[in-house]
């Protein structure tokens, strides 16, 4: 097995790259779609927010009310830790369990994570990062998915730059232009990982900490 970590801002493309990364082969874990099925209503995850928040972030069909976790949790760094120390350890745990079916395999798995991946938590051998200038993402943004643009410009905000994301990345992918030119993209970086670093059989890293060291640095995964 080979990992590579897949980011990006808000926007930029990561699920669009990963879709056609599926198609040449790649197994996806998507850490979003993960972290949406930890919070479905009676998983643990959903419970300890509850527990912690009220009533008042369930929304009327039971579900988690994203919206208004948000507006508690964000305007202060510290209850935002308080969230991210919840979940986390949960979306860690499941992520290393997905990777762990693909050990000893010739699978290249594709972690495709919001936040800026630290090496030491998962055994990536590269990170991947979707370039979209912030005025193109803001547009499609509001434009194809119909999301408020000040929204979009909060998220933007709240994550790290484009700069900062830049100086991670060992591979780059231009997603300013249009689809057919991302398509045409893919094949090199599929190439690209590839030939990176299997990871061995004892890596420690794909093994659950007994007390989770995860990271809740404040770059929410909500
Ligand atoms: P998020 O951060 O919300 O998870 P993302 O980084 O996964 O987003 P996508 O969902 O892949 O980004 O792309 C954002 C929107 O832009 C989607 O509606 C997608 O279909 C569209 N899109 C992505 N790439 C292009 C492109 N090159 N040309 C036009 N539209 C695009």
């Amino acid at each position: 097995m080979i990992v590579v970590g897949l980011t990006g801002g808000i926007g930029s493309g990561k699920s669009t790259v990963s879709e056609g990364l599926a198609r040449l082969g790649a197994v996806i874990i998507d850490a979003d779609a993960m972290t949406r099925e930890l919070q479905q209503p009676g998983a643990p995850v959903f419970n300890a927010i509850v527990e912690r928040f009220g009533q008042e972030i369930v929304a009327a069909d039971g579900s988690l009310d994203r919206l208004a976790l948000a507006a508690i949790v964000f305007p202060n760094p510290e209850i935002l830790k308080e969230l991210n120390a919840l979940v986390h350890p949960e979306i860690g745990r499941a992520i290393r369990s997905r990777m762990r079916e693909h050990l000893g395999t010739d699978s290249v798995v594709v972690l495709d994570v919001p936040l800026l991946i630290e090496n030491s938590r998962y055994p990536v051998a590269g990170v991947a990062v979707v370039d979209t200038p912030v005025d193109i993402a803001i547009d499609r943004l509001v434009n194809i998915r119909g999301m408020d643009e000040t929204d979009a410009r909060a998220r933007i905000a709240r994550q790290a730059t484009r700069e900062e994301r830049l100086a991670k990345a060992d591979y780059v992918i231009d997603n300013s232009g249009d689809r057919d030119a991302l398509a045409l993209l893919l094949p090199a970086l599929w190439e690209w990982m590839q030939g990176l670093e299997p990871v061995a059989a004892d890596d420690q890293r794909l093994a659950d900490p007994v007390d989770p060291p995860d990271a809740t640095d404040g770059k929410s995964l909500a």
